[in-house]
């Protein structure tokens, strides 16, 4: 399952060819109202995300406290308020809310915010509830329509955002973490390093695969 979950977010930053002709920016970047949950770990909320000054692949984006149910009409990603992400994890985002529209691609949330509703489910269970709220994201691979859900689940790992005024505080804030901002510590930290294998290893196939296309 972890494996699959590491391939999902690989493929889906492959969505887009690695040979698109420069000056194309395809699908244009969607404005977004960004729901910040927070963080039941490190507490972090709306506030503390905005003055982390974090910058999102939005063509516009909103902050929305986790309590306002006012989107402004926009699609809206949830998110912890004290996590990170690599601007291409949005790029299957973006490319739902190109290909559906706002209205039946709607509602995003990070894996940590999923973890977070889910309470507290043994680890598989877990791992079993992401995988299924993932699968939107196969549907854009395959070209199917959009299957429907309550929230789709953004399949992307995530960091620390963190004033890092340690070596440590650093070094944690660097590392992506496949269940969110704070899950690799115990147990969990083996899964991190199997999904981090995971994904550079299914990264490399896919850029060799290009490679060996003919020009
Ligand atoms: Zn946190």
């Amino acid at each position: 399952m972890v494996e699959r979950m590491a391939r999902r977010e690989v493929a889906a930053h492959f969505l887009i060819p690695a040979d698109q002709p420069p000056g194309v920016i395809r699908p244009p970047a969607p404005p977004m109202a960004v729901r910040i949950m927070s963080c039941p770990d490190c507490g972090a909320d709306a506030d503390r995300f905005q003055s982390a000054g974090i910058a999102l692949p939005f063509a516009e984006w909103r902050i929305v406290a986790a309590d306002d149910p006012d989107t402004g009409g926009l699609p809206t990603l949830a998110v912890l308020g004290c996590e990170w992400f690599a601007p291409r994890a949005m790029l299957p985002v973006a490319i739902a809310i190109e290909r559906f529209g706002p209205v039946a691609a709607a509602a995003f949330r990070s894996r940590a915010v999923a973890v977070t509703e889910l309470g507290e489910l043994p680890f598989d269970a877990v791992l079993a509830a992401l995988d299924e709220q993932e699968s939107w994201a196969d549907a854009l691979l395959t070209g199917d329509v959009l299957p429907a859900q309550p929230a789709r689940t953004v399949p992307a790992a995530s960091r620390l955002v963190s004033p890092a005024t340690t070596w440590a505080a650093y070094r944690a804030s660097v590392t992506a973490r496949f269940l969110g901002p704070h899950a690799s510590d115990a147990d969990q930290g083996r899964w991190n390093e199997v999904y981090l294998v995971n994904r550079r290893d299914a990264a490399v196939r896919t850029l060799e695969g290009y490679a060996s296309c003919p020009a």
